[in-house]
């Protein structure tokens, strides 16, 4: 599929989805699916009570989607990590393989033009993420140095070999005591890209995770989590996910280098707390505290994703992107089909979210010459030289990989049972990324809110945006 030039003005809900060639019966598709849809549906959820402390969900939990609160969106709209991750996912998909300086240039288009946000503006952008950027923007003047008289269309569109050659410049721009969840919030894509090819996954979620977040820990635990995801699509027990030892049965996905001893202690089951808030679980953005949240939510759901996520938000504070967080290991594990259905309909551009999970996993596939029969074939040799491991527990999985079925259809068919919401307009038009279309936006830039000044959840703000009628 293609995205739309940055300048166009074209609203998620804008652009056209191309029917693709699959095998819609696939598990793996509904749980690459699933893993974008739950992050999206998590953001959607917990955004008109973003930064709002724990007592404020105790006197009224979120239970729906709301509209109005934090961002005054409407019910169904998300925010910067769905934003985000849409323009990760379309670099992958565009791209065809990890591109790092495309990535970046993304972000930038989203930050600076509203790119793939739901309202046309970024209106929320975290910290971390802000100052990385900015940096990014400054370091570009380094290739603009090298490769004077382009112009910065060309400039973002460079080949990433190019930008290679270019002296001292280096998209990397996380800088190292940076250790919010800014990161992990955007990350499915990466696994979803990936998980015929768990060593890239894990290794990319990383590389991915340092270019806004230097900080070791907010890599690893994108490292670990990108893991999760990956084993989740590959069909192993909620079980197996949440074991303990988990990281040291799937070490070869690894590589030589450790989880950070922060991550690793999460890893071994310090979620695992009944009594959940009392007990020391927090929404907040530290990523540690995100981590650990995500996955009680999961490990106490009782295999609903609608009691998982709520109680994810429900925490308070940072209840977007720990819904998101959980959402995408929790969407994997229960398929799309696990997600409420009245959710997944009123989420905004459901259709344009479901056909780039797809295209994440079309395009993953032709990546690498990796399958899933090697997944399983190193799964298979690790669990041979594990003699206490249980057999039972190692082969849930294991829907073989079926060639992706062509089809002559053009024309958008709902996907995987979610059709267009009613409230949304057809796509009207579109245009592809070298297009030469010249629009502004009126922008405005919010940052993170002090939580005393924000209006009563369910209200709007005033900043409310009918997107039917842009
Ligand atoms: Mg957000």
């Amino acid at each position: 599929m293609q995205f739309p030039h940055p300048d166009s003005r074209i609203l998620p809900h804008q652009i056209l989805c191309p029917a693709t060639p699959l095998n819609s019966t696939s598990k793996e598709l509904k749980r690459v699916v699933g893993s974008l849809v739950g992050l999206a549906v998590g953001d959607a959820l917990g955004a008109s009570v973003e930064f709002r402390p724990r007592q404020y969900l105790v006197d009224h939990p979120v239970k729906d989607m709301q509209s109005g609160g934090t961002w005054g969106l409407q019910a169904g709209q998300w925010t910067d990590d769905t934003s985000m991750a849409l323009c990760l996912a379309s670099s992958l998909i565009t791209c065809h393989r990890f591109n790092s300086y495309d990535q970046m240039v993304r972000y930038k288009w989203w930050y600076k033009k509203g790119f793939l946000s739901s309202t046309g503006e970024c209106f929320d952008i975290g910290n971390t993420t802000r100052t990385s950027l900015d940096e990014f923007c400054r370091r570009q003047n380094i290739i603009k140095q090298r490769f004077r008289g382009l112009k910065d269309d060309d400039i973002d569109n460079l080949p990433l070999e190019q930008v290679r050659s270019v002296q001292n410049f280096n998209e990397y721009c996380g800088v190292s005591e940076h250790a919010g969840n800014g990161a992990l919030m955007r990350l499915a894509p990466v696994p979803l890209f990936y998980f015929r090819q768990p060593e890239k996954a894990v290794r990319y979620a990383g590389e991915s995770a340092s270019l806004t977040h230097g900080d070791q820990k907010a890599v690893d635990a994108c490292r670990y989590y990108a893991a999760l995801i990956v084993a989740a699509i590959h069909g192993e027990s909620k079980q197996d996910l949440l074991n303990e030892h988990f990281y040291e049965n799937h070490k070869p996905w690894f590589g030589s280098m450790k989880l950070h001893d922060q991550v690793l202690h999460v890893a071994r089951g310090s979620y695992k707390r009944p009594g959940g808030y009392k007990d020391g679980i927090r929404g907040k953005s530290y990523i540690v505290n995100t981590l650990e949240a995500a996955l009680w939510a999961f490990w106490s759901d009782e295999n609903s994703f609608e009691t998982g996520v709520l109680k994810a938000i429900n925490l308070g504070d940072d209840t977007d992107t720990t819904a998101a967080v959980y959402g995408q290991l929790a969407g994997a594990y229960y398929t799309v089909s696990g997600i409420p259905p009245r959710w997944a309909e009123k989420l905004y551009a459901n259709t344009l979210i479901i056909c780039v999970a797809e295209s994440l996993y079309v395009e993953g596939s032709r990546s690498g010459n990796d399958t899933v029969q090697q997944y399983q074939q190193q799964m298979t040799t690790q669990h041979q030289s594990q003699s206490t491991k249980s057999i039972s527990q190692s082969n849930q999985y294991r829907d073989s990989y079926k060639p992706i079925q062509q089809t002559s259809s053009g024309a958008y068919k709902g996907r995987i049972g979610y059709g267009v919401p009613s409230k949304q307009p057809q796509p009207q038009s579109y245009t592809t990324i070298h297009s030469n279309a010249n629009y502004s936006y009126d922008r405005k830039q919010k940052t993170k809110k002090d939580p005393s000044t924000l209006p009563p959840a369910g209200l709007s703000s005033g900043h409310t945006k009918n997107w039917t009628s842009i």
